[in-house]
């Protein structure tokens, strides 16, 4: 059981991790947390965009779209490896997944391949959408992938979180294919490397 990070202290931790920080209008007030409950938190959604250009691509994460209204995440990761903070709060990127998930991540195990959409995942999940169209074939710049693991790891030694806390969509539902164009176990390694 854990309460969200304030912002303040996302900042921090962030930059603490060496993270490359960039506040995005008024991220710190920017939420969905009228639609239902946010927190407590229990871990952290990796995504990617499925778009390119990276000021386009915050502007989505910030604003939403017609049908899904922002903040699409907590933070997005352009290629140059710059975290953008685009909401603070609850977030539309998880959405339904699999309680079973929910369950093995709270206790830091493997997860279970998801089966079902049972579950509120914008009310537990931290978020980080990543620049990328998504195809499998659009690369992936190690000064993005180390900036995903930083972020991810700022909110795991902030929450005493291992690397087993932070999942791929795709491992929350069946219904998601992202990240695509690395795998999540090497993610986790890194991040692992990084919190030791
Ligand atoms: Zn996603």
């Amino acid at each position: 059981m854990a309460t969200p990070i304030t912002a303040t202290a996302f900042v921090r931790a962030l930059e603490k991790e060496g993270a490359r920080v960039e506040e995005v209008r008024d991220w710190r007030n920017h939420n969905r947390n009228q639609q239902g409950p946010w927190g407590p938190v229990h871990g952290v959604v990796i995504h990617h965009t499925v778009t390119s250009g990276s000021a386009a691509t915050v502007d989505l994460i910030y604003d939403g779209r017609q049908d899904l209204p922002g903040p699409l995440a907590h933070g997005c990761v352009t290629k140059d490896g710059t975290v953008h903070l685009t909401g603070h709060g609850r977030a539309n990127h998880a959405g339904s997944g699999d309680d079973d998930v929910l369950r093995a991540v709270v206790a830091e195990r493997a997860t279970p391949p998801p089966h079902q959409q049972n579950t509120d995942g914008n009310r537990y999940f931290y978020g980080f959408e990543c620049e990328n169209l998504g195809d499998g074939e659009d690369p992936w710049p190690d000064e993005q992938l180390a900036a995903i693991v930083r972020a991810a790891a700022a909110l795991c030694r902030h929450h005493g979180w291992g690397a087993r806390s932070v999942i791929g969509h795709l491992e929350w539902t069946d219904q998601k294919s992202d990240p695509r164009g690395f795998t999540m176990d090497t993610l986790r390694e890194r991040i692992a490397e990084r919190l030791e």
